[in-house]
């Protein structure tokens, strides 16, 4: 038996589908002649032809015509003659094939990320993706694609980034397991987000476990069992009957107010990632959008989403809310969130380095096509800007400056724009200790658990060997939560809570004693976080919703 720790509830019984990603290392390739170099760089793009034209085929029963053309698309554009030909001339002058497919491939790329039109840029994806595939297979390196495993899988992996996730569809897949992570890693929130059972900080999970094993692996406790009985097996079936009933049992909450026992107006939202996920969070009975973690719009492509963009996905998660609060995060990045085409160069200390609000100050531009985006979505409904990661007051009023002359901007294009609240996350112990000041110049707080915990207690959010340290329950880090929502209750602006803490049963009863407003939790996690408010009672102050 394996044994890490469960960070998404469920138990999945299924397949292993072990996901090994291998560098594209060919320096050790040998040229031998032209010719022979390019027979391979022939087998290999033919190769490609028929695997696509086969995800080709699935995608139109499993998605529908209009995905399956983009397979269609990769296959003409690697029969471009004149990319071929590229390649081959790259031969000629003494290059493997490897290296062909790549320097063409990435000529290919600058050259339509140069480009103003939308559509050609996006083909820089594409690109990428032909090129990665065409380097695997010269390579013999055989890579699972997440989009298309069968169903019973259970996916296991080193680490699960954002953009893997991303690609995971949620009928196929049972369980994840991962060798680092903890419970508020990304790729447990996202595993949370989809409903997916997970286990992560499971060490040499990628060694132990072989493709097709057939696996138990139990969300709640963090066990994997290998090769179960049939006892075993049923066991677990009638622990997913149990948990999809008690599932059932919540569903009466969908539709209830939040309300303390005695009667005291609270609100639970939902954290979202993508546009798509707004639907999770709605028909579990979301009163709001408490985060809007809009980096992962900037994830898993090869060039900045065009403030076009970027308004398309912040309006539509607008419209979806219908009136209701939408707080939408700026930019946070870096940590362990790194875009590679904002080359934001390689820090010893990333989680003490330029990352969130401190780099979007000092990329004005960038911040700025963000914020004019967020301000032309606020015509639809009701939307609040949040800043990442503050630690100084002149931040805010940095940001509020270039938030007040984009709203300018936009106004005298003719555009509606709102007006729109600014608020902070809470999230480093200075924004804690200055709580007081800074409730004076942000408009709301949202603590950000996450990073709080880990700042506060000194102590790595992934890092299994520290886990004991970093717990919200950990005497400094309560204080710190005390501390922000006093200080916010008593300026008079709302107070909520978007990390992971805002689902814990644990702190769940104190923070409704001091006060706290609004609770921000993972789709998955509504309605048992407004089952556990329902329990207990709250102090009958007046909520400044
Ligand atoms: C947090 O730090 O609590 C938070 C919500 O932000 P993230 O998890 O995206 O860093
Ligand atoms: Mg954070």
């Amino acid at each position: 038996m394996l044994k890490g720790t469960g960070v998404s509830d469920g138990c999945g019984i299924g397949t292993a589908v072990v996901i090994e990603e291998k560098e594209l290392d060919y320096s050790s390739v040998v040229y031998t002649t032209a010719e022979e170099e390019k027979a391979r760089l022939n087998a290999a793009v033919n190769t490609f032809c028929e695997r696509t034209e086969r995800i080709g085929e699935e995608l139109k029963k499993s998605a529908g015509e209009k995905e399956a053309e983009i397979m269609q698309g990769h296959i003409e554009m690697v029969h471009d003659p004149f990319m071929i030909s590229q390649m081959q001339e790259q031969i000629d002058s003494g290059a493997v094939a490897e290296a062909a497919v790549e320097t063409v491939c990435n000529q290919f790329i600058a050259m339509f990320e140069g480009l103003e039109d939308e559509l050609t840029r996006q083909r820089v994806s594409d690109i990428c993706d032909i090129r990665d595939d065409l380097l695997r297979i010269l390579l013999g390196i055989h890579s699972v694609d997440l989009g298309s495993v069968p169903a019973g899988s259970i996916l296991i992996a080193h680490d699960f980034t954002p953009s893997m996730t991303g690609k995971i569809r949620k009928e196929n897949v049972q369980a994840i397991v991962a060798e680092v992570g903890g419970i508020t890693s990304h790729s447990a929130i996202l595993a949370r987000a989809m409903g997916i059972p997970a286990v992560l900080s499971v060490p040499d999970a990628v060694k132990d476990i072989q493709n097709g094993d057939l696996l138990i692996v139990d969300g709640f406790t963090g066990k994997i069992l290998s090769d179960p009985d049939e006892k075993t097996i049923r066991e677990y079936q009638i622990r997913q009957r149990q948990w999809e009933q008690e599932k059932d049992s919540l569903k009466k909450f969908c539709h209830l107010p939040t309300r303390t026992s005695n009667g005291v107006a609270k609100a639970v939202y939902g954290n979202i990632g993508k546009p798509e996920d707004v639907q999770a969070v709605v028909l579990n009975g979301g009163e709001g959008i408490g985060l809007f973690r809009t980096e992962f719009l900037f994830m898993d492509r090869t060039a900045e989403p065009s403030e076009e963009e970027q308004f398309e996905a912040y309006a539509t998660v607008v419209k979806a809310m219908n009136g209701k609060e939408v707080m939408i995060r700026t930019l946070d990045i870096g940590g362990d969130k790194n875009i590679p085409y904002l080359e934001m160069g390689k820090e010893d200390n990333p989680f003490l380095g330029h990352r969130a609000i401190r780099y979007c100050l000092d990329h004005q531009e960038l911040f700025c096509r963000q914020i004019r985006a967020i301000l032309r979505a606020s015509a639809y409904g009701n939307v609040k800007i949040m800043l990442p990661l503050v630690t100084m007051a002149q931040e805010i009023t940095k940001a509020r400056q270039l938030i007040e002359a984009c709203t300018k901007e936009l106004r005298e294009e003719g555009k509606t724009v709102r007006e729109v609240p600014v608020g902070i996350m809470v999230e480093t112990p200075a924004a804690a200790i200055i709580s007081d000041e800074l409730a004076h110049l942000a408009d709301f707080f949202s603590i950000g658990t996450n990073d709080l915990t880990g700042y506060v207690m000194a102590a790595d959010r992934g890092n299994q060997a520290v886990a004991e340290l970093y717990d919200i329950m950990q005497p400094p880090v309560l204080r710190a939560i005390e501390m922000t929502i006093r200080n916010a209750r008593k300026a008079g602006i709302p107070v909520g809570m978007c990390g992971e803490g805002a689902a814990d049963p644990r702190l769940i009863p104190r923070l409704l004693e001091w006060g706290l407003d609004e609770f921000s939790v993972s789709a998955s996690s509504i309605l048992r976080t407004r089952k556990i408010i329902s329990e207990h009672k709250a102090p009958e102050i007046h909520a400044i919703l």
